[in-house]
């Protein structure tokens, strides 16, 4: 999968997480609100349907909403918030993360394995997931031997 953080800050991402130490687990979605440079996030939690949680701003920091019917002080706010505090070492904490197969980008049902795999369509992936710095990005191409091209 690309990196956990381009993932859920793709603009059109939903995935699940699990604690490995409850098993709790927690569907999100995630999505840019249109037009905004810097960009804003309002990520939903899925009970029956969508519901809003909170937003992630342009330095990826996680606030509950507080326009959200949960309170602040909810599981699935203080995981999502646990999630993103530690998104960029996720592997050292004892959650496991699976997407959905729909591209964290755009939101289109991905089918081709390798596309599922990263979590992102090929047009999508191609260039515009600018979370990183060019160095990680890099690092994280070779890795996976894929192209991820630098914006
Ligand atoms: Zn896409």
């Amino acid at each position: 999968m690309i990196p956990f953080r381009d993932y859920i800050l793709g603009g059109h991402a939903t995935f699940t997480i699990v604690s490995r130490n409850t098993g709790t687990r927690f569907t999100y979605r995630v999505q840019q609100k249109p037009d905004t440079n810097p960009p804003l996030y309002f990520v939903s939690v899925l009970g029956s349907r969508y519901e809003f949680l909170g937003i992630i701003s342009h330095d990826g920091r996680y606030r509950h909403g507080r326009k959200s019917d949960y309170d602040a002080t909810t599981p699935c706010s203080q995981a999502f918030g646990y999630l993103m505090r530690h998104v960029d070492h996720l592997d050292t904490v004892p959650i496991d993360f699976y997407p959905s197969t729909k591209c964290c980008r755009c939101g289109k049902t991905l089918t081709n394995p390798t596309s599922i795999d990263l979590g992102i369509g090929p047009d999508c992936l191609e260039g515009k997931v600018m979370h990183l710095t060019d160095r990680q990005r890099m690092q994280w191409a070779l890795r996976h031997e894929v192209t991820y091209e630098t914006v």
